[in-house]
């Protein structure tokens, strides 16, 4: 079993967008700058935020925090988006999800100039994704695949199975792994809640992509020999001996599947520093396109 390890990764893609950065720095012109629009006061929203502006600082680029009340209603936080889309030092912007339950997230994204959606979460770039064409594809299933990608995992012709259907994880991978790329062109099946013998199906995979958000829902018997797992889960659950008072917990048993698996990912320095590695990827990309 080889560990996918995507703190080294992403690491190295962030140097090389620091080499970029210089570059560009070198040249007279201005870095690229990502704002990040924080309603409320969800712990983790906050820690999401916090390293996105420390990933910003490490590669050179600028960053914006907007801080919103969580009281803040629809109208205001469109105010601040419209405000966003116009700002010509801003080149790409997230409005991290979730967002309180007076404000509809579905508004707050399409209200995204999509040449700013560095998310890839707008219809156009959503659409975009699934015709093949330029696109900011959303930070986690880019970043997983760039982790196929950097560890050389052969995907043509192999049966990939994706657990969880969700615009932001499911979908696009799904959409990404059938695509005639590299990583690409394997035979994908997109499970959900309501798919039947969900058991068989996953011991089927070579590939098994998981992104439910059900703890260690993934065992052993699910999982063929010398499968290579892909753990997107991350839930929080009380732990008292942690310093946070939590630990995060993955969708998959990682100790009683990790024996069976060719390449597997654990729910800490796995898809999660991959997700922040893209999302620099996209503001690089939507800094060069303008
Ligand atoms: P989501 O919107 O919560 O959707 C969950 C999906 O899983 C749904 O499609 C649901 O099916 C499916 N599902 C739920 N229970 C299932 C079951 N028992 N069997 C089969 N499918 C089941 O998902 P998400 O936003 O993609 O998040 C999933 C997990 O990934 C969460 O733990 C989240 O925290 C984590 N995540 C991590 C990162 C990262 O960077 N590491 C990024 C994003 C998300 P239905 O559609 O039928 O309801």
């Amino acid at each position: 079993m080889q560990l996918l390890d995507g703190t080294a990764c992403s690491q190295q893609i962030r140097q090389e967008i620091a080499v970029e950065v210089k570059a560009i720095v070198a040249a007279g012109k201005r870095p690229p700058h990502l704002a990040a629009v924080l309603v409320g006061d969800d712990g983790a929203s906050q820690n999401y935020v916090k390293m996105k502006v420390r990933d910003c600082e490490e590669v050179g680029f600028g960053s914006t925090t907007i801080r919103m009340d969580a009281s803040s209603t629809e109208t205001e936080l469109l105010a601040k988006v419209e405000k966003l889309n116009r700002d010509e030092a801003i080149d790409g912007f997230i409005v991290q999800l979730p967002l309180p339950p007076q404000i509809n997230e579905n508004n707050v994204i399409l209200a995204i100039n999509p040449k700013k959606d560095v998310d890839g979460f707008c219809p156009a770039n959503i659409g975009n994704l699934s015709l093949g064409l330029p696109t900011f594809v959303s930070a986690t299933p880019n970043g997983i695949m760039e982790l196929l990608k950097r560890y050389n995992i052969e995907t043509e012709g192999k049966h990939c199975v994706v657990l969880g259907r969700s615009n932001i994880v499911g979908t696009p991978i799904a959409v990404l792994m059938s695509r005639d790329t590299n990583p690409g062109n394997a035979t994908v099946t997109l499970a959900h809640s309501r798919t039947k013998n969900l058991k068989e199906l996953c011991v089927s995979a070579d590939i098994l992509i998981v992104a439910i958000g059900k703890t260690e829902f993934v065992t052993a018997e699910m999982v063929k020999e010398g499968a290579v797992v892909i753990d997107v889960g991350q839930t929080r659950v009380p732990d008292s001996t942690r310093k946070s008072g939590f630990r995060n917990v993955g969708d998959v048993d990682f100790e009683l599947v990790k024996n069976k698996c060719s390449f597997i990912t654990f729910v800490t320095g796995g898809v999660g520093p991959m997700t922040r590695a893209s999302l620099l990827q996209n503001t690089l990309k939507a800094y060069q396109r303008r």
